[in-house]
């Protein structure tokens, strides 16, 4: 899962913290920090893509809207409309979880051969990846899931056109074309994907490090070839 930086909550032209009267009107501005992708799935949207509540405004019980939580710049991602359904209003503790705007999420989830999803890290921190992952529904295939949810076809999708590219690369390397795999990751999403198929070219990290707003630039370490790397003040 990209971690994502989502930078402090935005100003006006006076310099003063906009205070959203509605938590839809952060859309935009949130598109501009962390771009056009669901913050989980890391499917690119151009459509339904909704403003997520990392706390759910209205948790289980609740008998009204936390407005604490429901207008609040920290406690937003974007999320697509499968990823919010599963989601649901779970109230969650924080800390049981690995979070894409608080930890180096890349490092503790694994991306491998059809997009399959699944825990990178051992202990304690494989039970929250575990937890991130049901929370999300990031383990759903086809055969298990109603076929409206086709977030881990498109993943797979992403994944071949991701090998297929890297092996175009190898026969036709240069800086046209290495611009040309950016587009075609930026269009599709899934960044995730492009990392993991692209680990071994550290120049093809930087420019999907570089090209996909809002990525954690800390998470990845620059003299080591781009590796990830622990987040400050994150669990991983
Ligand atoms: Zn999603």
């Amino acid at each position: 899962m990209r971690p994502v930086t989502r930078g402090d909550g935005p100003v006006d032209k006076q310099g003063h913290h906009i205070q959203f009267s509605e938590y839809a009107n952060a859309r935009g501005e949130l598109i501009n920090r962390i771009g056009e992708y669901c913050s989980y799935c890391e499917m690119h949207l151009d459509t339904s893509l909704a403003v997520e509540h990392v706390q759910p405004k209205h948790p289980p019980g609740a008998t009204q809207v936390d407005q604490t939580r429901a207008l609040n710049w920290n406690n937003f991602l974007l999320a697509c409309t499968n990823c919010n359904a599963t989601k649901g209003n779970t109230d969650v503790d924080l800390s049981e979880y690995l979070w894409p705007d608080r930890d180096n999420t890349f490092r503790a989830l694994k991306y491998s051969e059809g997009g399959v999803v699944s825990p990178a890290m051992d202990g304690d921190l494989k039970q929250k990846a575990i937890n991130t992952i049901g929370l999300t529904g990031l383990d759903k295939t086809p055969n298990d899931h109603k076929a409206s949810d086709r977030r881990w076809l498109n993943r797979k999708e992403a994944w071949d056109i991701a090998v297929r590219s890297s092996k175009r690369l190898a026969n036709n390397d240069n800086n046209d074309f290495r611009e040309q795999i950016v587009d075609t990751a930026l269009a599709n999403g899934f960044w995730s994907v492009w990392i993991t198929v692209f680990k071994e070219d550290a120049d093809m990290l930087r420019r999907f490090l570089e090209a996909f707003p809002g990525t954690c630039q800390e998470c990845f370490d620059v003299t080591n070839g781009y590796a990830p790397i622990v987040r400050q003040g994150g669990q991983c």
